[in-house]
């Protein structure tokens, strides 16, 4: 069994095949001998809501794969509100391009998994990485399988990424939490729920998604999700909670019951339906990114601060790691120094960046006054904000 490579990377979700793939494309010239190892089995379950901005899809498009290939729901509008008023979001520009669209992530990760395969690409599954020790001359990998050594080791193993902890220390953790349910389409009738009558109104067409940022005021800096959603071919919804914990509050309502109270009024009972919970850990500009011979990608380093959203992003960190990974084999260097300049300097790191800056801001107006006005009297600022400084970070056309 082979177990010298040029580069390893920790992780088969978006973040680690898209680094794998951008490799593959980009850096084909310097036949570099590249694994990635997965502790789970393709298809394998991930907690998400599967949402997938353009920017994603985008990228996927540079890299010739077509996530209109999955079953996937376009959701055609975005209701962002607070108490019942906000901003409605409606299909995009003269193509009428969706919002975004819903993939399931056991199905989208299966996918890019098998695309990556038919590149070339190795993938050792059912291999727990469980330490990473740096050298000299690159890094040791320590599994469950036995031990592998790269020049380069990517670090994308998720939120609770065993290459940050053991190679970086565990610092700040800047991690928010989400909480998520599948529902059926339609909530129950009311005579099932004894005692909940759904409100006139409250649920929403199938297509259509909505962020509601009722928490807030109670020391939640996150929102209540409810988009549509795929599975085996039967239209379901996705309800879940993100508290991304980025503006620290002595008292905060449980999650479970915010959660809980928001389905109540679209006439579902949470306690019908299996709860689950993952951390999330945001982007901050200031945390390590990378050490000699170590970088980090995807949630490892941080997904977008304001709303938890982390799939595009993912997708968008494996092209900076590989033009980087790219550099460093030309150079002979493996220091990695300029990696986080790199990423703050590239469209992704902007968006970034710019997310934690108005997360930070934005939730620390919890009081329903200021959350009010916002979105009562000013829905449109959020709007522009959104449009201005989060998306639209994917690569210029030029660029590949
Ligand atoms: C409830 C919830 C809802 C969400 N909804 C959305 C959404 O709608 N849209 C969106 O954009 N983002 C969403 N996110 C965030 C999104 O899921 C992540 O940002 C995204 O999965 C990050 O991709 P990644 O490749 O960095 O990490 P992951 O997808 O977590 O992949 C990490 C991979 O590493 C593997 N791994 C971990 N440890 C080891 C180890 N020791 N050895 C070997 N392999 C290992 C794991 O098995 C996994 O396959 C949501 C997150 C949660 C928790």
């Amino acid at each position: 069994m082979k177990t010298d490579y040029d580069i390893i990377i920790i992780g088969a979700g978006p973040s680690g095949l898209s680094t794998a793939l951008h490799l593959e494309r980009d850096a084909r010239d310097l036949r570099l001998a590249t694994v990635i190892l997965e502790k789970s089995q393709h298809p394998r379950p991930k907690l998400c809501a599967g949402g997938v901005l353009p920017e994603g899809e985008a990228i996927l498009a540079k890299l010739g794969l077509d996530i209109r290939e999955l079953p996937h729901t376009d959701v055609v509008k975005a209701h962002f509100n607070y108490k019942g008023s906000g901003l409605p979001v409606p299909l995009w520009g003269k193509a009428k391009t969706p919002i975004f669209r819903t993939i399931r992530r056991d199905e989208f990760d299966f996918w890019l998994v098998q695309n990556a395969r038919k590149r070339g690409i190795e993938i050792r599954e059912n291999v727990r990485v469980k330490d990473v020790l740096v050298d000299e001359d690159g890094a040791r990998v320590v599994t469950d399988a036995g031990e592998f050594r790269a020049k380069v080791v990517v670090g994308a193993d998720g939120s609770n990424s065993i290459v940050r902890r053991k190679v970086m220390g565990e610092a700040h953790p800047h991690v928010g939490r989400a909480l998520e349910v599948i529902t059926p389409l339609k909530s129950p009738p009311p005579s099932a729920l004894s005692g909940i009558s759904p409100q006139e109104g409250e649920n929403l067409k199938p297509n259509e998604a909505l962020f509601d940022f009722v928490p807030v005021p109670q020391g939640i800096s996150g929102y209540v999700w409810d988009f549509p959603t795929l599975i085996q071919g039967e239209e379901r919804r996705c309800w879940g909670i993100y508290d991304s914990n980025i503006v620290r509050k002595s008292e905060r309502a449980p999650l479970q019951d915010v959660l809980a109270a928001e389905m109540a009024e679209a006439g579902y009972r949470l306690d019908d339906f299996e709860l689950k919970g993952h951390p999330i850990r945001w982007y901050e500009p200031a945390n390590q990114a990378s050490t000699r011979h170590i970088l980090l990608v995807g949630d490892a380093l941080g997904a977008g601060a304001l709303l938890g959203e982390g799939i595009s992003p993912a997708l968008g960190y494996g092209k900076v790691a590989a033009d980087a990974i790219r550099s460093a084999f030309i150079r002979k260097d493996f220091s990695f120094r300029k990696y986080k300049w790199r990423l703050w300097r590239s469209r992704l790191g902007g968006s970034l960046w710019r997310r934690t800056f108005i997360a930070k801001l934005f939730y620390l107006f919890k009081r329903d006054f200021w959350q009010k006005l916002i979105w009562h009297c000013f829905g449109w600022l959020p709007g522009l904000i959104g449009w201005l400084l989060i998306v639209g970070w994917t690569p210029k056309k030029r660029d590949r």
